[in-house]
């Protein structure tokens, strides 16, 4: 029998995690914390392994929505073999050790749990089973109760360095968990390999899945539009906030500026970033020969950066024409963007450029549609401050579209499709689509806690 239950992130993207037991061999696919909720609320709900075997987990990649709660697990399950790509594991000892000064700064006795230690976490790292792509390997768990052993391949996810889509075979079962996928290029990496055979069930992620993306340019397009803006704004004497997830769209906004600036195409400027970014840059350049990427001759690192927590006084990102790739996406308090936010809004020559998703109850929604002369808060107990400077927004994507999701279920023809990592909108859209273009296909919306049934046998 496989059976598969959402332990967290079934119709949201919250802390993603999904446990798949097969004739009592039992794997968690990811271990993530919830990105908005704090404490135990942020953890997935481990009560359920409690009556359960649990063997294995496997990690698609090193965002925190699918790692994050993983030292949390290991307290509780120690035994737990931990499985993931050589790369993940080189970014997850880099980005666990920085959850543990977020979660030191941010959590209080009233959360439930404790912040888990960087002691923890050297451990923790040391005794992960890493793979590369395409290697083929075996796991059985120890109340396995069938002679049919179990095989794992992981496949390029293409979202960010490192992560991966998870086949699992099992007899004539071929399960497949896409993780975070992006079929096409961004500027570093190259797009996702899928299985080339049929499968038979399709566990996959639904970001994307209520955007019409008809509309939206590539990459590449996007790049000339981000190109000529940001040419505006320093022609003019102006600076450029851009607020950047450290892992993922940090390099490759960093990867499309040094393109740009090679190729003359973008003005001179003094580049700043920080925080762990850096430090992720070095491994997507250490490990570029390693998987596929779109060219390996790039290194971050040949782009002159200033460190920004070297700046001690915020007047000096303004003294000369800057872009500040600034940590905090979402300008959640306490990062570097939010930290500087309101000098760029009071600048009116300078812009801040949003290139990725921003959730709606974040500070940063408070930009979405903010235009010059708007009166804004980040933050509802603060006084309103005008918008002074341009604030643009971009499209650079590091999911699929609906469309390619759907050309994924084209490709692999699965009996049964388990939607996830995806809000409500998302989903249900996602899932009309899927049931309109392909006959029989049985569809699953994964729900926390309720449990489907992949193979009754
Ligand atoms: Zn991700
Ligand atoms: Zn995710």
């Amino acid at each position: 029998m496989i059976t598969f239950t959402p332990l967290g992130g079934a119709h949201e993207i919250g802390a993603n995690a999904y446990y798949l037991n097969i004739d009592g061999t039992g794997i968690l696919l990811d271990c993530g914390m919830h990105p908005k909720n704090k404490g135990v609320k942020a953890v997935p709900d481990f009560e359920y392994l409690n009556h359960q075997p649990l063997d294995y987990v496997i990690i698609s990649h090193a965002h925190s929505d699918h790692i994050g709660s993983l030292p949390y697990l290991i307290q509780q399950f120690p035994h737990v073999k931990i499985l993931m790509t050589v790369q993940t594991r080189e970014i997850a000892s880099i980005t666990l050790h920085n959850t543990v000064n977020i979660l030191k700064e941010t959590f209080t006795d009233t959360f439930g749990i404790q912040p888990y230690t960087h002691e923890e976490i050297d451990l923790l790292v040391r005794s992960v089973i890493d793979y590369n792509y395409g290697v083929s390997f075996e796991i059985k768990g120890l109340l396995h109760n069938s002679e049919t052993s179990i095989q794992v391949i992981f496949y390029d996810a293409g979202h960010i360095l490192g992560s991966a889509g998870i086949l699992i075979e099992y007899g004539h079962e071929r399960m497949f968990y896409t993780g975070d996928t992006r079929k096409n290029k961004q500027v570093i990496l190259n797009g996702a390999d899928y299985p080339e055979h049929r499968i038979t069930t399709l566990i996959m992620e639904s970001t994307y899945g209520a955007v019409d993306s008809g509309t939206l340019n590539s990459w590449k397009d996007e790049f000339k539009e981000f190109c000529s803006k940001a040419n505006k704004i320093l022609e003019a004497g102006g600076s450029i906030l851009i607020p950047v997830f450290a892992l993922g769209k940090t390099q490759e906004i960093l990867a499309g500026i040094t393109d740009l600036l090679r190729r003359g195409k973008l003005n001179d400027c003094t580049i700043y970033s920080g925080g762990i970014g850096p430090k992720i840059s070095n491994v997507y350049d250490s490990n570029r020969y390693l998987v596929k990427r779109n060219s390996k001759e790039l290194e971050l690192k040949d782009l002159p950066q200033i460190n920004l927590y070297d700046i001690t006084n915020t007047n000096d990102f303004f003294r000369k024409p800057g872009i500040v790739l600034a940590p905090g996406g979402m300008l959640d308090e306490k990062t570097f963007a939010y930290k500087i936010v309101r000098d760029f809004l009071r600048s009116k020559n300078s812009a801040i450029f949003l290139v990725g998703y921003i959730d709606p109850e974040s500070p940063g929604a408070s930009l979405l549609d903010a235009a010059k002369g708007d009166k804004i808060k980040l933050i509802s107990e603060e006084v309103p401050i005008e918008v002074k400077c341009k604030i643009e927004k971009f499209h650079f994507p590091s999911h699929s579209s609906k469309e390619e999701l759907l050309e994924l279920v084209d490709k692999l023809k699965p009996e049964k499709v388990i939607l996830l990592h995806g809000d409500e909108a998302a989903i249900s859209n996602l899932g009309y689509n899927i049931l309109q273009k392909f006959n029989g296909v049985k569809l699953y919306s994964a729900e926390l806690g309720k449990t489907i049934i992949i193979d009754e046998e």
